[in-house]
């Protein structure tokens, strides 16, 4: 990562820089900043520039062979420990360095702005917490005992310091007090009370304050949300990046399966069309796993506004505008001689997506079954 592709944070940077052009560079060095501040990024966009061979405008090239290296998250001088907890894959002793190949993925998933809920998600460790353990400290040892590499420095970034148990820090207490040399070791973590005193009191800190609205909302119009609804975002998620992208990937899927689930209701209701009816399936079915998951609870929602607004509750229904005007004119035909299948069909839809059924198949196979379950409700409307 380069420095430019960092989101605001500009003072902190700058302090980086002329820290690294007044030669004085901390050996220990604590980044504290709130999820969605971007600590992170910013200490791998540091460790690149100091190790960049071809540094210009106080920022790293990008291009040199090191900064080729850095840009995959895998320089032969960069170590990243983080918590980690057993898995499907590692049932016992789980380390860091068992779990590279996921790391980089979800780094690179995410340009580096990463939380960590959604590091144990991309995991699977379950409800397990993860920790930086001895295991850790151990190969750390090990490794600083060797030369650097083939960069200037040795960087080690850990990552959630507030995670490292207190057998790998007892173990860790020398190396962080003095680092051998040419090495930095970059500790990042969120909550400074709960670091324990002997990590606080060997390094230095370096506050990342929460991003300003203004850099959130122009990051996200960089990204192509629309200004007003940039600025709106920006306010919604109080200066945390991860939260702004949360909350723009909510929208977005709202507004589509708000328009596909009406869409695709709308060809099952009165099928006079198969072939425009097959055309949505495969259209829909070429969206990916989780988008489609969440256009079927979107449909289960939409059969529990049904049944809200059935028994006069349409005041819980939880929709607006054109939302909650369709929802309102299709609810009759959701009643109890369908609903229950409905849901039934639908809940077994999302089972099957995430066992990785084929998805142009299955959505056929629930379009034919839409329609057999919207004329059972028409019928029963028609019948009363
Ligand atoms: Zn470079």
């Amino acid at each position: 990562m380069q420095f430019k592709s960092i989101i605001g944070q500009k003072t902190l940077i700058n302090k980086l820089i002329t820290g690294y052009n007044e030669n004085r560079i901390a050996h220990t060095q604590l980044f504290l900043g709130n999820e969605g501040s971007g600590a992170l990024p910013v200490a791998i966009a540091f460790a690149q520039f100091l190790n960049c061979t071809n540094k210009r405008n106080n920022d790293s090239c990008g291009e040199c062979p090191s900064c080729v290296k850095f840009e995959k998250f895998a320089h032969p001088d960069l170590h990243f420990y983080f918590p980690t907890a057993t898995t499907r894959s590692v049932k016992k002793d789980p380390r860091s360095s068992l779990f590279l190949v996921e790391w980089r993925d979800y780094l690179t998933e995410n340009n580096a702005y990463i939380t960590l809920n959604g590091w144990y998600e991309h995991l699977g460790t379950g409800n397990k917490q993860g920790y930086i353990r001895k295991d850790d400290a151990n190969e750390l040892i090990g490794k600083l005992a060797l030369k650097a590499y083939e960069g200037e420095y040795k960087i080690v970034i850990f990552w959630m310091v507030e995670r490292m148990n207190e057998t790998a820090s007892n173990k860790l207490l020398k190396t962080l007090e003095e680092p051998p040399d040419s090495t930095i070791i970059i500790l990042i973590g969120e909550k400074y009370e709960q670091l324990l005193p002997t990590i606080r009191s060997r390094s230095q800190l370096f506050k990342v304050p929460k991003l300003s609205d203004n850099d959130i909302a122009s990051q996200l119009i960089k990204e192509g949300t629309e200004n007003t609804r940039a600025e709106d975002i920006a306010i919604l998620a109080n200066g945390n990046w991860n939260l702004a992208k949360e909350i723009s990937n909510d929208i977005e899927d709202t507004q589509f399966n708000c328009i596909n689930f009406r869409k695709w209701l709308r060809l099952c209701f009165q099928p006079k069309d198969y072939i425009e009816l097959l055309k949505f399936n495969q259209e829909i079915a070429k969206t990916g796993r989780e988008k489609q998951k969440s256009f079927f609870n979107y449909g289960l929602e939409v059969v529990h506004n049904a049944i809200l607004h059935n028994h006069n509750s349409s005041e819980k229904v939880k929709k607006a505008g054109e939302e909650l005007d369709f929802s309102r004119k299709f609810a009759p035909f959701i009643n109890e001689v369908n609903r229950v299948e409905m849901y039934t069909a639908l809940n077994q839809a999302i089972y099957h997506i995430e066992r990785n059924a084929h998805a142009g198949i299955l959505f056929s196979d629930l379009s034919f079954t839409l329609v057999d379950l919207i004329l059972k409700g028409r019928k029963n409307v028609a019948g009363k």
